[in-house]
């Protein structure tokens, strides 16, 4: 038996802007469980980043309900809600948002030093593979680099859930697949469950399970019994 770590229930998303709402989730039953990669496809426009944003309490759902374990997430205050993603959440978005004036290193930094009981900048450059550009620069790294510092700085606190949203969308399929390696191995040594966007079909061979999305609903979940490693995967 699985244990779920986040899941929704009955979750919409409505946005009311100018004349017409738009539905961005219609009712979505989903578990995270412990320790898996999830990859979550779906076209431009289906839900994927309004879902992503909700199971990281970076929003809230219209309506429905939304667990981390036991606890209820749609229950909390702004304040509390920003606790749990401070303490729990790691995210990764295409654009890797680093500080241009800090090294690798002090772009780290940044989290480690305000989060409970973080690794040391260090050993979250070195499970990304970057012990020897610690102190470079973003403006001295490769594309492929700055974003495996993103996620040396998602993971340094140790979060329970990482939460990416295309973050090889800017990448070529070379670099991305050297980001794609860092994140499976951040899973296979730490555990972290993890939940990774893309509209790139190829990349859903790395994961546990595969959720399609399309037009605010998931339309499909598979198990992949035959996960590939990043470097088998071309795009
Ligand atoms: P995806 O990530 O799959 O491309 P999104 O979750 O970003 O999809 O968007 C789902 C739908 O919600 C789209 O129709 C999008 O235009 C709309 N949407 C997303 N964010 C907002 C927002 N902040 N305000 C209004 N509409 C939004
Ligand atoms: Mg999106």
């Amino acid at each position: 038996m699985q244990t779920a770590i986040l899941r929704t229930e009955d979750v919409t998303k409505v946005y009311h802007t100018g004349a017409v709402d738009v539905h961005a989730l219609r009712g979505i039953d989903l578990s995270l469980y412990e320790g898996e990669i999830v990859v979550l496809l779906g076209a431009s426009g289906s839900g994927k980043s309004t879902l992503l944003n909700i199971l990281g309490a970076l929003d809230r759902p219209s309506s429905g309900r939304v667990f981390f374990r036991d606890q209820e997430l749609t229950d909390l205050s702004d304040a509390a809600l920003t606790e749990f993603r401070r303490d729990r959440v790691g995210f990764v978005f295409q654009f890797y948002n680093l500080v241009p004036s800090l090294t690798a290193q002090e772009n780290v930094a940044l989290v480690t030093e305000i989060a409970e009981a973080p690794m040391t900048p260090a050993e979250a450059l070195s499970r990304v593979g970057l012990s020897e550009r610690m102190s470079h620069f973003p403006a001295e790294l490769s594309g492929g680099e700055q974003q495996r510092v993103a996620i040396a700085r998602a993971i340094a606190k140790r979060p329970d859930i990482l939460l990416c949203d295309e973050p090889t969308g800017a990448l070529d399929s070379k670099t991305g697949i050297t980001v794609l390696e860092a994140l499976v191995e951040v899973n296979r040594s730490l555990g972290t469950t993890t939940a990774l966007i893309t509209h790139n079909a190829a990349i859903r061979r790395i994961a546990h399970r595969v959720i399609y999305m399309a037009d605010g609903e998931i339309s499909r979940i598979e198990e992949n019994p035959n996960r590939v490693a990043p470097s088998e995967v071309s795009w």
